[in-house]
């Protein structure tokens, strides 16, 4: 016998990843560009130059790229990673608490199963980024919801306090945010981390607060986003570059244990074993070689901002309720007649693929992953129109 519950989560595919295979074979019954495809969270924009350029120099140049390093990643990548987050963001940054691996989905699994005995609980906010619940699971944890305030999509800091009890090991926050493209401002951040020092207090010991990055760079305003080990010492920070250089395929990212974390050398002994443990060790060498000259680069995202401006400006003038995203490349919208399953399903018949957002962990909304063509998004305004109609 197989592990059960392992065969249902492989039968069982995401309802992102389930839209998006679905938008697959309608474009190859209908053509490419009669679908609006909105599914998944994949970037059309091209990397920048200097990645290619570096992976040529690196394969022309150098002896054996494709070498196992060191279980926890390159020391000298690691370095670089550690200085260019001290300048940027004045932080104390070390690389000796620095782990890279395969992406955010990596860091995360390795984090919570470093940290999780089992039945402690895990924080997280509605609505969420849906593997997060089975991470947390799959480490033994619990999974605590707290609900977001549909205004503004911050979470709801009364019910966050009332959630936490002694049993609670961590909190996640991902900001810029997937699914809202919500991001938190240095106040609301503040009031989290406040919350947290004072729970830590009463049930004397750490919670830790997981932040979940992969959209850091991905932002539209002149918001800054927090830089979480400089407000909270027991942190750590799951990166990827997945978003900000356009490199989802190659699976890069880290783990950094903040330097103030008050076992920070247990927590990171554990990220180590946790790493081994599920064989994520020593992330793709070729990958890891691009860092530095890459750390301070990013995809065009004045692109993604396009999108955001035209389909915000359109579904606002259709008359759509939303809330203007300030990163990442989500829109999450309000649909009309409450029931997100049944409009994304009306959504189709306009070869509009739109997810709903119950898996989310969230009623009533679908997210549209404007991280695609320009033309897409032109294209798409009519059949918006038209669905927005069948609800008159
Ligand atoms: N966390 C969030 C919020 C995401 O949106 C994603 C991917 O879309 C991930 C984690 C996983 O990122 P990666 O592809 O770097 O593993």
């Amino acid at each position: 016998m197989v592990n059960s519950q392992m065969k249902e989560l492989g039968k069982k595919a995401s309802a992102i990843r389930e839209l998006y295979e679905y938008g697959k074979k309608r474009k190859s019954e209908i053509g490419e560009d009669k679908v609006f495809d909105f599914s998944l969270g994949n970037p059309s924009v091209m990397p920048p130059d200097v990645v290619n350029e570096t992976i040529i120099s690196l394969l022309n140049d150098c002896e054996n790229v494709h070498a196992y390093t060191s279980a926890v990643g390159d020391y000298n990548v690691r370095k670089s990673i550690a200085k260019h987050l001290n300048d940027k963001y004045f932080a104390n940054v070390s690389c000796d608490y620095i782990y890279l691996t395969c992406g955010a989905a990596a860091s995360l699994t390795i984090t919570l199963n470093a940290l999780l005995n089992k039945g402690e609980e895990v924080i997280i906010f509605s609505p969420y980024f849906p593997e997060y619940k089975v991470f947390i699971e799959k480490a033994n944890g619990i999974v605590q919801t707290v609900l977001c305030d549909e205004s503004n999509f911050y979470p709801n800091l009364n019910d966050f306090e009332s959630k936490i009890n002694n049993n609670t090991k961590a909190v996640i926050i991902n900001s810029p945010n997937n699914p809202t493209g919500v991001i938190y401002n240095e106040a609301c951040i503040k009031e989290i981390c406040d919350i947290l020092k004072k729970k830590e207090m009463e049930y004397n010991h750490p919670i830790y607060l997981i932040s979940d990055e992969p959209y850091r760079e991905l932002v539209y305003s002149d918001i800054v986003v927090p830089f979480i080990t400089n407000y909270y010492n027991n942190s750590i920070i799951c990166y990827s570059f997945s978003k900000s250089l356009s490199i989802p395929g190659e699976r890069i990212g880290y783990i950094l244990v903040s330097s103030s974390c008050i076992n920070k050398d247990d927590v990171y002994s554990a990220v180590c074993g946790a790493g081994r443990s599920l064989g994520y060790v020593c992330a793709p060498s070729l990958f890891q070689y691009i860092i530095p000259k890459c750390l301070s680069y990013t995809s065009d995202l004045d692109k993604y901002k396009e999108n955001r401006d035209i389909l915000y400006k359109a579904l606002k003038e259709i008359g759509f309720e939303i809330i203007k995203p300030e990163g990442a490349f989500y829109i999450f919208m309000k649909v009309l007649g409450n029931d997100a399953l049944s409009f994304s399903e009306k959504a189709k018949e306009f070869e509009l693929l739109l997810v709903p957002s119950e898996s989310f962990g969230f009623s009533s909304y679908v997210r549209i992953a404007y991280c695609v063509s320009k033309e897409q998004i032109i294209n798409s305004l009519d059949a918006f129109k038209k669905l927005f109609d069948c609800y008159k």
